[in-house]
C-alpha cells in the first residue's frame, strides 16, 4: 500500500519519533505550525476516522493514551494543547492514514 505513514511506521522513511510502543507511534510533524507538532498514528492503518470499525476500539483508546504521553514529553500537558483529526475533503485531510495532530506550545486561536 502506497502510504507515507505506513512508510514511516515501517522505517521506509524517516521520521523524529516522540514516542512510540507496539500500536501507536508519534513523530513531529514536518512542517510544523506551532511550537509542538507532533502527528500521533496507529500503526494499523486505518484511514480515518470514518473508517475506524468496532474491533479498533480498543486500539483507539491506546491512542488517546499515547496522547497523553505525547502531551507529557513535550510538555504541554500543564498548559493544554489542540488534538485535531483532520477527515476528508472539507477537513483538508492530506494523509489517508488516521493521525490526532498535537498542536501546542503557544496560545492557539481559534479559527476555522
Ligand atoms: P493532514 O493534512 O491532516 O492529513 O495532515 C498530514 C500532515 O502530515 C501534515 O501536517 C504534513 O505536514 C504531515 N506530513 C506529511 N509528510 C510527512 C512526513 N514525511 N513526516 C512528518 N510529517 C509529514
Amino acid at each position: 500500500m502506497d502510504c507515507i505513514f505506513c512508510k514511516i511506521v515501517n522505517g521506509e522513511i524517516p521520521s523524529k519519533k516522540v514516542y512510540e510502543d507496539e500500536h501507536v507511534l508519534a513523530f513531529h510533524d514536518i512542517n510544523p505550525i506551532a511550537p509542538v507538532h507532533v502527528l500521533t498514528i496507529p500503526k494499523k492503518h486505518i484511514s480515518s476516522v470514518l473508517d475506524i470499525k468496532e474491533e479498533d476500539k480498543e486500539l483507539i483508546g491506546h491512542l488517546h493514551l499515547a496522547v497523553q504521553k505525547v502531551a507529557k514529553e513535550m510538555g504541554v500537558d500543564e498548559t493544554g494543547f489542540r488534538l485535531i483529526a483532520n477527515t476528508g475533503k472539507h477537513g483538508q485531510q492530506t494523509v489517508f492514514h488516521l493521525h490526532y495532530h498535537v498542536i501546542g506550545g503557544r496560545q492557539l486561536e481559534w479559527k476555522a
